[in-house]
């Protein structure tokens, strides 16, 4: 039987440092020889026993500066993780805000599209009916004000006559796009 893989301790200890934290309090081995104590959750030795292929102890009782230092460390942590789930609040709070504010204004805007389609359609239809026989000529292109649209000669009959189109057909002579670009 070929012998049974072992892992190197080496690399072990470094894993433990890369995802591990650092311990306030060291360990009995790591205090004594004055190396820096980290801890994985998911191993019970620290980095410097595991590279020493030792076990952890803890002989002395903890120390008041042992204590005070774990207590500090444990209070920012706690302070940056409430404020930071606080900042994720506030964050998705004022993303369903823009939500419901682009939801809001498509609403609008799809209200506007059906008036712009309405008003054109009531547009076209009166100019239909100026273009009838038997209207007069002064009807109003606005009804109820009275009021003379700037509009309202631009639309008479006789303006849009044939030979006006003609005169501006004849000043801007269309070209094809293809015949224009392949003379440049
Ligand atoms: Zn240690
Ligand atoms: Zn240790």
């Amino acid at each position: 039987m070929p012998p049974k893989r072992r892992p190197n301790h080496i690399s072990l200890a470094m894993v433990i440092i890369a995802t591990g934290f650092e311990m306030s309090s060291s360990c009995d081995f790591c205090a004594s020889n004055k190396r820096t104590c980290y801890l994985s959750e998911h191993s019970k030795n620290c980095s410097e026993c595991v590279r020493a292929k030792r076990s952890c102890s803890f002989s002395s009782p903890p120390t008041d500066r042992e204590l005070n230092s774990f207590l500090r460390d444990f209070n920012k942590i706690e302070r940056e993780r409430k404020s930071a789930l606080e900042e994720a609040v506030e964050a998705q709070a004022r993303a369903a805000q823009a939500q419901a504010k682009a939801i809001r204004l498509e609403r609008q805007a799809e209200f506007l599209r059906k008036r712009g389609g309405l008003l054109l359609r009531r547009g076209t239809e009166a100019l239909e009916s100026e273009n009838s026989p038997e209207q007069s000529e002064s009807v109003p292109l606005v009804g109820e004000s009275g009021a003379t649209s700037p509009s309202s000669g631009f639309l008479n009959p006789e303006v849009f006559s044939t030979s006006f189109w003609e005169s501006i057909a004849a000043e801007n002579p269309s070209t094809p796009p293809e015949h224009s670009a392949s003379a440049q």
